[in-house]
C-alpha cells in the first residue's frame, strides 16, 4: 500500500514586506521569480521521493504570497509535480493555496480552481483599515471582500480566514470587531493568532518594550472571546488558534501537527521523512544553484520524535492518547512522563479525558510553558 504524503511548496515573494513578518519572504522583480520557478521545478521533478511509494493526500501553496505568481507560472510547478507524483487522492483532495487581498485576481481564482486546487486560504488579520495599515498590509477591507466574494463566485468551497490579535492599538473592541466582521461571512475555517514580535522585524525595533501593545490581560480575553463567540456560530477549535466548522478542519496541518509525513518544496522548507528532518538551502543563491539539496539532515532519535509527539499532540483539542502514544513507541506515557504530569495534573495544566491527555484552558493561556515540560533535557 502506498504511504500518504503532504506536500508544501513554499513561495516566498511578497508585494511589500509587512512591518512584523519574520517569514522567508520578499518582494521580488520578474526575471528573479522565473529563475526561481524554474529551480522549483527542478526540484520537483528530481525528488527522490517522486514515483510510486506515497500517495498525495495535501498539498499546501504558501509563502510568502503565493497569489503574486502569474497563472501560468504556478500551473508550470503543479503539472511537474503531478507527472513526478502521479498517485494522488483526488477525489479526496485537499489542495490549499494562500491568497492575499491586492494581488489575487477573479481570472487566477477560476485557473486555481483549474489546476485542482479546492481550498483558499486568505490573509485578511484585520478588518480595522488603519489596523491593516500600522501592520504594513498592501490591502483594505474592501479589497478582502472583493477578494473573498470573488472566491465564493468561482466556487470555493473550504475558505480559511486568518486574524491576528494583540496588534499595536489593538483594542478588545476593535478585535471583537474584526472577528464578527469575518465568522458572518461564514467561512469554513478561521485562524486567529496572538502576534509575535520576532527579531529582526521593523516591530521588534517599535515595539521591543511592549509599549503601544494590548496587555496579557486584554490578549488574554481576546483569546476567550474567539473562542466562545466562535463556538456559538458553529466553529469547534481544534488546535490552540485553529477553529473550523465540522468536517473543515485543515488537513495538511493535522499532518504537521500528527506528525505524518511531508515533503517540503522551495526555498527554506522543511520535510519530515521516515523520521529524519531536513531543510532546503535558506538563501535564493544557494537554491537556485542546487535546489535539490538540503541542509540540518537529522534523523530524530527516539526520544525526540517522543518530545515532538507530545508538544504538538497537546496543541490539538483531541489532545494526546495515551493508547496511540503507546501503539506508536511501546511505552506507557503515564510512566515515562511520571514527575511532569503529576506536577502539571496538580497545577491544573492538563488533564486526562478518559485515557487522553489535554490542556486545561490555565494549560492553554501558559501552553510554551507547559509544553516545556515534556523536554527530557
Ligand atoms: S504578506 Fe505574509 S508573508 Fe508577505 S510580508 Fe506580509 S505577513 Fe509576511
Amino acid at each position: 500500500m502506498r504511504k500518504p504524503l503532504s506536500v508544501y511548496f513554499h513561495i516566498p515573494f511578497c508585494t511589500k514586506k509587512c512591518y512584523y513578518c519574520d517569514f522567508l519572504s520578499f518582494p521580488s522583480m520578474e526575471r528573479e521569480r522565473e529563475q526561481y520557478m524554474d529551480a522549483l521545478l527542478r526540484e520537483v521533478i528530481s525528488s527522490p521521493y517522486r514515483g510510486e511509494k506515497y500517495k498525495v493526500q495535501t498539498v499546501f501553496i504558501g509563502g510568502g504570497t503565493p497569489s503574486v505568481l502569474h497563472g501560468k507560472e504556478l500551473k508550470n510547478i503543479l503539472d511537474g509535480f503531478k507527472e513526478a507524483f502521479p498517485y494522488m487522492a483526488y477525489e479526496d483532495r485537499e489542495w490549499t493555496i494562500e491568497v492575499n487581498p491586492g494581488s489575487v485576481t477573479k481570472k487566477k481564482l477560476s485557473d486555481y480552481r483549474k489546476m485542482g486546487i479546492n481550498r483558499l486560504s486568505i490573509g485578511l488579520q484585520s478588518a480595522i483599515d488603519e489596523e491593516l495599515k500600522k501592520l504594513g498590509r498592501v490591502h483594505t477591507k474592501e479589497d478582502f471582500l472583493l477578494t473573498y466574494r470573488q472566491a465564493r463566485e468561482e466556487g470555493f468551497d473550504n475558505i480559511n480566514i486568518d486574524l491576528l490579535s494583540a496588534l499595536p492599538g489593538q483594542t478588545l473592541n476593535s478585535y471583537k470587531e474584526s472577528l464578527e466582521f469575518t465568522a458572518q461571512l461564514e467561512p469554513e475555517h478561521i485562524s486567529s493568532y496572538s502576534l509575535i514580535i520576532e527579531e529582526g522585524t521593523l516591530f521588534h525595533q517599535w515595539y521591543q518594550d511592549g509599549k503601544g501593545l494590548p496587555d496579557e490581560e486584554v490578549e488574554r480575553e481576546m483569546y476567550e472571546y474567539t473562542k466562545q463567540y466562535l463556538k456559538t456560530k458553529g466553529y469547534d477549535r481544534y488546535e490552540i488558534s485553529n477553529y473550523a466548522k465540522k468536517g473543515k478542519e485543515c488537513r495538511h496541518n493535522l499532518v504537521y501537527w500528527q506528525r505524518g509525513e511531508y515533503l517540503g518544496f522551495g526555498l527554506g522548507s522543511s520535510s519530515l521523512m521516515e523520521e529524519t528532518r531536513f531543510q532546503n538551502k535558506t538563501t535564493m543563491e544557494q537554491y537556485k544553484k542546487d535546489p535539490g539539496k538540503k541542509n540540518n539532515i537529522k534523523r530524530l532519535p527516539l526520544k525526540e520524535q517522543i518530545e515532538e509527539t507530545m508538544f504538538l499532540g497537546l496543541r490539538m483539542e483531541k489532545g494526546v492518547s495515551r493508547k496511540e502514544f503507546y501503539e506508536r513507541f511501546s511505552m506507557d506515557l503515564k510512566e515515562i512522563y511520571e514527575n511532569s504530569l503529576n506536577k502539571l495534573e496538580q497545577g491544573g495544566f492538563l488533564e486526562w479525558r478518559g485515557e487522553t491527555l489535554v490542556l486545561t484552558k490555565r494549560g492553554i493561556d501558559v501552553s510554551n510553558q507547559v509544553l516545556a515540560q515534556f523536554l527530557f533535557d
